[in-house]
């Protein structure tokens, strides 16, 4: 399982201040500050004695820094419900059917055990399992199929662009500047925005979604200044949030296309 609580723990209250540069996806694009710390225009400063991650900005380099604004900070239990949130929801890469096993994934996909109907060789109604089985609906059919016959699709592509699935994941959680517009994103929004700081928009572009506001840039910064962004980018594709049932019939190869190309190939 990805773990990416070192990011929690590093923002732990230290008697000395500290800032790192401030980076973001744009439009699916990542993008940091310029150059060394005197060049930048952007950063995140945790104030001696505090654990709270403050978006600053200043107006050209060598000027004062100040709060954006309006202010953006995250918190540290902000911080610790969004690593909780993936850690807990997340799968390594060759373990995303994993999700089968997940409560908030198979309430909200309607895991339940149904009777099916069963015929042998001659036609003829065949005896049942005495226990039903755990069955899942495809998302896009809604023919009921049995756990282990039904396929997990990627809906970010895996192998695509990764800030594309990191933005869907921070969406839920009203980090970026679109807003989520579909229902399971909609049901996680109601459930965690609040608690990692998010903030709800109402843009529904492309271009807002897959683009981090201030609080995303927050979360962002911190794992980019870490170097976890390739670990939170495996989480975020093999999330509770990008997976769902598809029959085999319906999760062709192919069928979900990057927005926006992967600039790291
Ligand atoms: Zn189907």
């Amino acid at each position: 399982m990805p773990n990416l609580n070192a990011a929690h723990l590093w923002t732990n209250i230290k008697n000395y201040s500290r800032s790192f540069a401030r980076s973001t996806i744009d439009q699916g694009t990542h993008v940091s500050e310029n150059g060394t710390m005197s060049q930048w225009l952007r950063r995140i400063n945790i104030p001696a004695n505090s654990s709270t991650m403050t978006l600053q900005s200043r107006p050209m380099a060598g000027g004062n820094w100040n709060n954006v604004v309006p202010a953006a900070s995250i918190t540290q239990p902000q911080l610790q419900a969004l690593v909780n949130f993936i850690n807990n929801n997340a799968y390594d890469d060759e373990q995303h059917r994993m999700v089968l096993t997940n409560g908030i994934w198979r309430t909200f996909y309607n895991v339940a055990q149904r009777a099916l109907v069963y015929v042998d060789h001659n036609g003829a109604p065949a005896a049942a399992p005495a226990v039903l089985p755990d069955t899942v609906p495809c998302y896009d059919c809604n023919l009921v199929h049995t756990l282990a016959n039904i396929s997990i699709d990627h809906q970010r592509p895996i192998g695509g662009n990764p800030y594309e699935a990191i933005c869907k994941v921070f969406r839920c959680l009203g980090l970026t500047r679109g807003s989520v517009t579909g229902p399971k994103g909609l049901h996680f929004q109601a459930l965690h925005m609040a608690t990692v700081g998010g903030v709800a928009s109402v843009s529904v572009t492309r271009n807002d979604k897959y683009t981090l506001n201030a609080q995303g840039e927050i979360y962002y910064s911190l794992f980019f200044e870490l170097d976890m962004v390739h670990d939170l980018a495996i989480a975020c594709m093999n999330h509770v949030i990008n997976l769902r049932p598809l029959c085999s019939s319906c999760n062709r190869p192919n069928r979900n296309t990057t927005h926006y190309p992967n600039w790291d190939q």
